[in-house]
């Protein structure tokens, strides 16, 4: 045994290695599975150049608990290393990388985002392990195995070992205070968080498997054998061909993906680039909910198939973050920090090409099958408006695909509804005028009077499309938006022609006096209209503006407006019979009746009379009877 020193710059780095970065202790078991991984692939390379011609072997990676000794061990039989290149690999170079790392990591101060998931390497293992040491062998012939150990200080000691295998072992003796590292279910949950996609197989323990068997008789019994545990795919469909991949292998891996969801995706995208940058992977479209922020973070971040994180935040625009599936880049910095990362050139590109992808791929199923594509729209609205609101080239390749759909089902793309409506819906000022709703059962008898005067309504009931329509707004030319109820539907639309009245300004006066008593809630704006005598006596509308950035609070951003009163208008019809018969009354008590009753009707109309009001509404309606 030789005692050495390792070759300290600036301080001992053990107590720091060991302080840092609690939440991430975890992470010294993908580092050294990773190691194992490349020394196992170093040596098919070798193999594969023929320098290497000895028995490959079987070569899988080994990791063994032993809660007796307090001992994790990993163990590859991969290329092994001499005393020369433990020197060179162990005590020099991963020392100063461990110390460059931590230098970084000390910079980056709060703001750590990544920092962390990759870089510190083998000395990652001392933030667990209060001693270490490595059994290796190396696959040169007539190599002399090596015992290293180090007890979490800078000096170590290393000599001759006996070890008759191929390959490292590496011993963690686990710190008092990491033996969380020592449990079984720990290490399983950690080596399927990170290893789950390795190409090297990856042993953990022991599973059953029940399988049938005949007996001496002939007999079919069920035989329970014990047979070592594989923890990952070493192929996953990512790093296979797409013309390999079926759809059912598409789907199959999203449910080795996300083991318990049981939703199938609606479609998904294979990525693969290897100029000006490396990235694969797949993208899952889900069927998106209503409240999505549950439904971020389901895509996986992977560097060569190691698992780094799924928080993509910063690498993929923010509504990319709603798909699900994995990335995998070797090209994307990850011992930086996230503000670094957002500026970085190259997250950039990745970021502009995933987004056009995406994009090519929405407009292929909308080329190749509009029915089918209609019938996902539900789903993927969401998603495409989200996309068209906050990224402005994905909101230019998106218009030829994004599709407007009205309260009959029936859908257009923008030009195609510009052509449906422009004859009926243009209004004085050349203006598309397109009426909506929000709720097609609320607001029921608004659209019915759209659509009698041949107008077209569009179907906009989620949160976010009062979003949207403001971005359509400000996109599309010559447009605007109205809700079927912000005025009276003749009035929706501005035309030049008016009905003459057949009130006089004094009986306006004087019925809007009478209006004004019998309304109970005094905030309404009252005002007269002449509209055609087929229309209601009175209606209730909402102008559009206020309304609007009501709705647009209640997702976010000015949470102010949405205590807000909201506010309503009575518009009354001048020219309804109805309203003339008021002032034919000749008492005031009747005159108030006949009021009430309209001012009811509109209300009710709205879906807007409820309580002690809907039961003196009844009550009276029976009276007047
Ligand atoms: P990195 O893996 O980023 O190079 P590490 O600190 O993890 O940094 O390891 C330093 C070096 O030690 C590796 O590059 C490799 O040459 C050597 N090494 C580590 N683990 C093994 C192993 N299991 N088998 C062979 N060599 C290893």
């Amino acid at each position: 045994m030789r005692k050495g020193k390792i070759n300290v710059q600036t301080e001992n780095i053990f107590p720091i290695i060991k302080k840092f970065l609690y939440s991430d202790h975890e992470i010294f078991l993908r580092e050294l599975v990773s190691n194992a991984v490349d020394a196992t692939q170093k040596l098919k390379t070798l193999a594969s150049m023929g320098d290497f011609k000895g028995e490959m072997g079987d070569t899988h990676i080994e990791i063994k608990l032993d809660p007796k000794a307090k001992t994790l061990t990993v163990s590859d039989k991969g290329i092994g290393m001499t005393a020369e290149e433990i020197e060179k690999y162990i005590n020099q170079i991963a020392f100063s990388s461990a110390e460059e790392w931590i230098e970084k990591a000390k910079s980056a101060g709060e703001d750590n985002g990544i920092i962390g998931h990759f870089g510190l390497g083998f000395y990652s293992s001392f933030m667990v392990a209060k001693k270490v040491e490595i059994f290796t062998r190396s696959w040169k012939d007539d190599a002399q195995p090596v015992k290293w150990e180090c007890e979490g200080n800078p000096e170590f000691s290393i000599g001759d070992a006996e070890k008759t295998e191929r390959g490292t072992d590496v011993v963690l003796h686990i710190a008092d205070d990491s033996e969380e590292f020592l449990e079984e279910s720990r290490v399983l949950s950690l080596l399927n968080k990170y290893c789950k996609f390795l190409p090297v197989e990856i042993i953990f323990g022991t599973e059953k498997e029940t399988k049938k068997e005949k007996d001496e008789k002939g007999e079919e019994k069920d035989v329970t054998i014990e047979k070592p545990r594989v923890i990952n795919n070493t192929k996953p469909a990512w790093t296979q061909r797409p013309t390999d991949l079926s759809e059912e292998d598409y789907k199959s891996f999203y449910r080795e993906l996300y083991p318990t969801t049981f939703e199938e995706p609606l479609f998904n995208i294979h990525l693969n680039v290897d100029y000006p940058f490396n990235l694969t992977g797949i993208l899952y479209f889900p069927k998106v909910k209503q409240n999505f922020e549950v439904q971020k973070d389901k895509i996986q971040l992977y560097s060569n198939q190691v698992f780094v994180t799924d928080s993509v935040e910063g690498i993929v625009p923010d509504f990319l973050t709603l798909l699900h599936g994995v990335l995998d880049s070797p090209d994307i910095p990850l011992n930086v920090s996230r503000s670094f990362l957002q500026s970085d050139s190259n997250v950039k590109k990745i970021s502009g090409h995933i987004t056009k992808k995406v994009s090519d791929k929405l407009e292929e199923l909308f080329k190749n099958n509009r029915e089918d594509f209609e019938k996902k729209w539900d789903d993927i609205k969401i998603f495409i408006q989200y996309g068209m609101i906050s990224d402005e080239k994905f909101k230019e390749r998106a218009r030829k695909y994004c599709l407007l759909k009205n309260v009959d089902g029936k859908f257009f793309t923008f030009d195609e509804y510009k052509t449906h409506i422009k004859n009926s819906q243009t209004d004085k000022d050349k203006k598309l005028v397109h009426i909506y709703t929000t709720n097609k059962e609320e607001q029921h008898s608004f659209i019915e009077s759209a659509k009698e005067r041949g107008y077209d309504v569009l179907l906009m009931e989620t949160p976010i499309d009062s979003h949207f329509i403001n971005m359509l707004e400000t996109t599309l030319e010559d447009t605007s938006f109205v809700r079927v109820d912000a005025d009276v539907t003749e009035k929706l639309i501005k035309k030049e022609e008016e009905l003459p009245s057949k009130l006089t300004d004094e009986q306006k006066d004087k019925l809007k006096e009478l209006v004004e008593k019998q309304l109970e809630d005094k905030s309404y704006q009252v005002s007269f209209e002449n509209l055609s005598e087929s229309d209601q006596p009175m209606i209730i509308t909402q102008p559009e503006f206020m309304r609007r950035m009501k709705d647009m609070s209640a997702l976010g951003g000015m949470s102010y407006m949405g205590n807000m009163p909201d506010s309503y208008n009575l518009v009354v019809n001048a020219n309804h019979p109805l309203v003339a018969n008021v002032l034919e009354q000749e008492d005031e008590s009747s005159q108030g009746k006949i009021v009430s009753q309209m001012i009811d009707l509109a209300l009710l109309a709205k879906n807007m009379l409820k309580g002690e009001k809907l039961t003196a509404f009844v009550k009276r309606s029976v009276d007047l009877l």
